[in-house]
C-alpha cells in the first residue's frame, strides 16, 4: 500500500536532481575559516542521529551570502559531495514565473523530489530573486512572487530540525530578504563569503591548475598580485584562457605569461561590469561628451575616433581616442583625454608651435569641468573632471611659460619666486578664459550634448560614424577664436 504507492512515485525521474555531483572541499580553495563551518554542516548529515540526541538544533537552511563567483554553489555542491548525498538545485529565478501558481508548485515538486531521495541538499541560486521582501512588487508578478515564497516558507518549516533535508541558497543581498525567511529554523544561519585576498586568489589559482601542464617555474605570486578585486570564478578563467593561449601557440607548457595576459583580458571584461549607479553613468557620458563636442570644433582635433564610457583596465572613466595627423603618438598616451603635460610639451617644443592649437586643448581639457557647471550647477561638487582639469592647468601654464602668452615669460622665471606668482595668475587667467570658451561651445551644442550622452549612457560607447552623424544632426559649429 503506503510503500507502493512510494516506489511508483519514485520511478518518476527527479527532474531537479543533479547526478553525479563529484566535489569535495579540496576543490574549493582560499576559504581559511569557513571551511570549518561548512564541515559542520556535512556532520549534520553524516552525524546527525548524534545532534539529535544531544538536543541540537539542526538548521533547516543555510544562506551562503556573498558576491557572484566566490564560490558559493560550488561550496554547496562540495558540501553534498562531501557528506554523499543527493543535490538538487534550482535558480530562484526559474521560479518566478507569469502566470500565478507555477512558481509554488515548482517549490512543492522539488521538495518532494528531495524528500523522496534525502538526505539531500536543495541548493537554491539567487535567493534573493524570490526572497525579496513581499509586497513590495506590485500587479500579478508580486502576486505570484509572493506566493510562492510562501510556498518555500511552508517547505522549509516541513523539514525544520529533522536533518535529513538541508536546504543552502545564496545570495548577493541578504539585506533584503523577506524577514520570514531569515526567521528561526528557516535561513538562521548565515555564511559570508568574501572575495579571496592574496594568498585565497594563490591557492585558487593553483586548484584550477592541478589538471593543467603548468610550467615548473610559474609565478602564481605574480598572477595574484595584478588580479585584486578577482573572484574565483575569474581566476579559473584566467587558467582557461591562460591554456587555449598555450594551445594557440603549439607549446606544451603554461607559462607565467600566458597567465599574466589572461589576467589582462580578464580585468578589462571585470572591470566592463563593474557596476555604476545611472547617475554615475550620466555624470561618466557628460565627462567624455564634453570633451568630444567642444574638440569637434576646433581644425586640429576634430578627428575623434572612438568615445566609450566603458571603464577600462586602471581607470575609473571612459575616454575619448582622438588621431592626430601630424603627431604620432602612442595608444597608451591617448587614453583619457589624448594628451598629457608630457604631450603638451612635446607640442610645445618638438613639432610646429601653434599657440592656437594649444589653447584648444586647453578648452578641451578643461570642457569636463564646464559640463559639470552646466547640467548640475555651480556648486555641485563632483570630481570626475579633476584629471583633465589638473591637464588644463598644467598645459595653461605651459602656454604661458613657452612664451606664448602676451605677456612674455621665459622657463627661467620659473625658479624666481615672485614670478612664479605672475605665471600662476596668467596660467589662471588662459584657464579661465578657456573654461568660458568651452561653455559656450557646450551651450551651442546643447541639442548634440544631450545625443551624445543619451547614446553613451545606453550604449556605453560610439564610433566616429556614429559621433559625427549626430554632430551632423545636431551639432552647431562654430569656433571662436579667443582673444588674448
Ligand atoms: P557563485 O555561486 O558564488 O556565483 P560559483 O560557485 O558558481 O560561484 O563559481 C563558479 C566557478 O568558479 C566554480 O565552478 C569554480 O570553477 C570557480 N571558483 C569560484 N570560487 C572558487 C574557489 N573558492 N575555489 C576554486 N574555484 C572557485
Amino acid at each position: 500500500s503506503g510503500a507502493r504507492v512510494r516506489r511508483a512515485r519514485n520511478t518518476k525521474l527527479p527532474q531537479y536532481l543533479e547526478r553525479g555531483i563529484d566535489v569535495k572541499f579540496s576543490d574549493v580553495a582560499g576559504l581559511g575559516k569557513i571551511r570549518e563551518e561548512l564541515e559542520e554542516i556535512v556532520k549534520f548529515f553524516t552525524h546527525g542521529e548524534m545532534y539529535r540526541r544531544r538536543g541540537v538544533k539542526i538548521p533547516g537552511g543555510i544562506l551562503l551570502c556573498g558576491p557572484p563567483g566566490v564560490g558559493k554553489t560550488l561550496l554547496a555542491k562540495a558540501v553534498a559531495g562531501e557528506a554523499g548525498v543527493n543535490f538538487f538545485s534550482i535558480s530562484a529565478s526559474q521560479f518566478v514565473e507569469i502566470y500565478v501558481g507555477v512558481g509554488a508548485s515548482r517549490v512543492r515538486a522539488l521538495y518532494q523530489e528531495a524528500r523522496e531521495n534525502a538526505p539531500s541538499v536543495v541548493f537554491i541560486d539567487e535567493l534573493d530573486a524570490v526572497g525579496r521582501e513581499r509586497g513590495l512588487i506590485k500587479g500579478s508578478g508580486g502576486q505570484e512572487r509572493d506566493a510562492t515564497l510562501n510556498q518555500l516558507l511552508v517547505c522549509l518549516d516541513g523539514f525544520e530540525g529533522k536533518g535529513e533535508v538541508i536546504t543552502i541558497a545564496s545570495t548577493n543581498r541578504p539585506d533584503i530578504l523577506d524577514p520570514a525567511l531569515v526567521r528561526p529554523g528557516r535561513f538562521d544561519r548565515k555564511i559570508y563569503i568574501p572575495k579571496p585576498g592574496l594568498i585565497g586568489r594563490i591557492e585558487i589559482l593553483k586548484v584550477h591548475a592541478r589538471k593543467k601542464p603548468m610550467a615548473p617555474d610559474v609565478d602564481y605570486m605574480a598572477v595574484a598580485s595584478m588580479t585584486d578585486g578577482m573572484v574565483g570564478a575569474e581566476l579559473a578563467n584566467i587558467v582557461e584562457v591562460a591554456a587555449i593561449n598555450m594551445m594557440r601557440d603549439a607549446r606544451t607548457e603554461i607559462t607565467t605569461d600566458d597567465l599574466i595576459q589572461a589576467a589582462q583580458i580578464e580585468e578589462r571584461g571585470m572591470l566592463d561590469r563593474k557596476e555604476r549607479s545611472p547617475e554615475m553613468w550620466k555624470q561618466v557620458a557628460i565627462n567624455e561628451a564634453a570633451m568630444a563636442v567642444v574638440a569637434v570644433n576646433f581644425p586640429d582635433l576634430r578627428n575623434i575616433e572612438f568615445l566609450t564610457i566603458a571603464p577600462r583596465a586602471g581607470r575609473d572613466l571612459g575616454y575619448v581616442r582622438m588621431k592626430m595627423d601630424h603627431v604620432k603618438f602612442k595608444e597608451g598616451m591617448l587614453r583619457h583625454g589624448f594628451y598629457s603635460l608630457h604631450i603638451t610639451l612635446i607640442f610645445l617644443y618638438s613639432f610646429k608651435l601653434n599657440r592656437q592649437s594649444l589653447l584648444d586643448h586647453i578648452t578641451v581639457q578643461i570642457a569636463p569641468r564646464a559640463a559639470d557647471e552646466l547640467w548640475y550647477g555651480e556648486h555641485q561638487f563632483s570630481t570626475i573632471w579633476a584629471e583633465t582639469a589638473d591637464n588644463a592647468r598644467s598645459a595653461a601654464r605651459t602656454f604661458v611659460l613657452g612664451g606664448l602668452s602676451d605677456k612674455h615669460y621665459g622657463l627661467s622665471d620659473f625658479w624666481v619666486a615672485d614670478r612664479i606668482n605672475d605665471i600662476d595668475s596668467e596660467a589662471l587667467r588662459i584657464l579661465h578664459m578657456c573654461y568660458d570658451r568651452a561653455k559656450e561651445i557646450l551651450h551651442q551644442n546643447r541639442n548634440l550634448m544631450d545625443a551624445v550622452v543619451d547614446i553613451l549612457v545606453e550604449k556605453k560607447s560610439l564610433t566616429k560614424e556614429g559621433f559625427f552623424k549626430l554632430v551632423e544632426l545636431h551639432g552647431s559649429l562654430q569656433p571662436m577664436p579667443p582673444s588674448v
